[in-house]
């Protein structure tokens, strides 16, 4: 198991090109040839153990008779060669044993209880004495035969045994067959089933490879489709979702193919969106100086005054266009995500403290008063930068957009994790169908009058997206006419990682 898993490995590694196809290809091939060899294998085995058993059983058998002869002609405990009775019952019994030894190709010896051969097809041991291991243990009534398919024979013994009433035990055994006879013929056998599995593993390896391809080429065919279908998309033929329903996992690929092409499609509207917005934004005080410009290039003999005053509109239409540009320069800033963040530990009620100072002036002129309520000192991981500008454009905001007279109020408070600026005013309120517009860009609730008094409509989108990059939330509640509640909530302690 180890050993395919490694070659599995290697032959992984080794591939050029790591192609599903071909695994599967491999694997089926793999799956289905492999059995088949084991399996043709085990019957050659299995035919050969067999064989042998067979070949014993029967041999033992005809022997088996032969001694029964031998016994019922004393051929062993009566050995007399010089009676001519005996010597014909030899003769038949020595004939007997002489075909079955070139029936099997083998040789048969007959050894008496002295161990003596009495008999020798091959006739060379005749005479002699032979305590071999086998006829010891044959005496002894345990009957041996082996197999040698290494030189090609069959050993086995055979006992003499007398069945009559008055032979007992291991007595009984007066003498012992020792034979040895040639595989020969299994091994014919053999090679003709050999030959016949080779045929039929062959067939069955065309079968297999033939099948491993259809299969193979069938199961990935869902993997070219869903790259047609991109390809379609990209190429611009099709501005539809795709669907590749085969197998759940294309379904799962195809579903987020659909969800990122859906989020390409809002992003590349909200892009179109921005640059109309962007140059709309741009157009408009190019279009008022040039109205300035015209009218007095047109008016003859314009006064001095008219031209001073002329100017001084296209210089604030300047300005503007000024600010328009620095706030999407801001914007773009930000898009670069928190890479830029410069994060250090801040003490933010003198932040506060210090962006209403630079402030009040502007408050002091509607008359608008500026209070700071801290319930504690917090301390906090900002960034500096972004932090400021994120409380003055809410401050600056509650201001412009407040009633002559009125007041704004900004609240520092924290637990063990956050810390919340809540920027309240008395001004003119957001409608309800306008607060979940209000932070997007270039959005104004009335745009002569946030033009008016200098807006851009992009303070609000600057300081969502700072609070963003402080993984914080800014939430707005307004009732329209009384007044509005802009909460900033920061962790106090700055997680970087992935940009919400
Ligand atoms: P602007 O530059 O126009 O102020 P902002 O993005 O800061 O742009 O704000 C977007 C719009 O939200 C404003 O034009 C205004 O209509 C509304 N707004 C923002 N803050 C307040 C507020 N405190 N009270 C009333 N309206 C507000």
């Amino acid at each position: 198991m180890k050993a395919i898993h490694k070659l599995i490995e290697t032959l992984r590694q080794k591939m050029p090109v790591k192609s599903l196809r071909l695994q599967i290809f491999l694997l089926l091939l793999v799956m289905g040839i492999v059995p088949g060899f084991i399996v043709g294998a085990g019957i050659v085995r299995n035919y050969e153990a067999r064989a042998v058993e067979n070949r014993i059983t029967t041999v033992q058998g005809q022997l088996k008779i032969v001694a029964n002869h031998l016994l019922s002609n004393d051929y062993l405990t009566n050995y007399r060669p010089d009676e001519q009775a005996f010597r014909t019952n030899a003769e038949v019994i020595n004939a007997e044993l002489e075909m079955l030894a070139n029936l099997y190709e083998g040789r048969v010896m007959i050894i008496d209880s002295n161990f003596k051969v009495i008999l020798d097809t091959y006739e060379i041991s005749e005479g002699k004495i032979m305590i071999s291991e086998e006829v010891v243990k044959c005496f002894k009534g345990e009957n041996i035969s082996h197999y040698d398919s290494e030189h090609g024979y069959i050993e086995m013994t055979i006992p003499i045994t007398d069945t009559t009433a008055n032979a007992v035990g291991n007595g009984s055994i007066k003498g012992v067959m020792l034979t040895s006879i040639s595989n020969s013929s299994i091994v014919t056998m053999m090679e003709v089933l050999n030959r016949r599995v080779i045929l039929i593993e062959t067939l069955l390896a065309l079968v297999v490879v033939t099948l491993a391809i259809i299969v193979s080429v069938m199961m990935t065919r869902p993997f070219n489709r869903i790259t047609e279908a991109i390809k379609d998309v990209t190429a611009g033929y099709s501005d539809e979702s795709i669907s590749v329903p085969d197998y759940v996992e294309t379904i799962h690929i195809v579903d987020a193919f659909n969800q990122l092409l859906r989020r390409m499609r809002t992003l590349d509207a909200s892009r179109q969106e921005f640059v109309a917005n962007v140059s709309h934004e741009l157009k408009t005080p190019m279009t008022s100086m040039k109205v300035l410009a015209d009218s007095l290039l047109t008016q003859k003999d314009a006064p001095a005054e008219l031209y001073r005053e002329f100017m001084e509109d296209i210089v604030s239409e300047i300005d503007r266009e000024n600010r328009i540009i620095t706030d999407l320069l801001a914007l773009v800033k930000q898009d670069k995500k928190s890479k830029d963040m410069t994060i250090v530990s801040l003490n933010i009620n003198e932040l506060v403290e210090l962006i209403l100072k630079r402030l009040r002036p502007i408050a002091r002129k509607k008359d608008v008063e500026v209070v700071f309520e801290s319930m504690r000192s917090v301390v906090a991981e900002v960034d500096e930068v972004k932090l400021t500008l994120i409380i003055t454009n809410l401050v600056e905001n509650a201001i412009k957009y407040n009633k002559d007279h009125g007041w704004v109020k900004v609240e520092l408070d924290a637990d063990h994790q956050f810390f919340t600026c809540k920027v309240s005013d008395s001004g003119i309120g957001i409608p309800e169908d306008a607060l979940e517009h209000i932070t997007e860009r270039f959005y104004r609730v009335d745009k002569s009058h946030s033009r008016e008094i200098g807006g851009t409509g992009l303070g609000l989108a600057i300081a969502k997206g700072a609070v963003l990059q402080h993984k914080g939330t800014l939430t707005v509640e307004s009732v329209e006419g009384e007044g509005s509640t802009f909460t900033v909530k920061i962790p106090l302690n700055y997680i970087a990682g992935q940009q919400g």
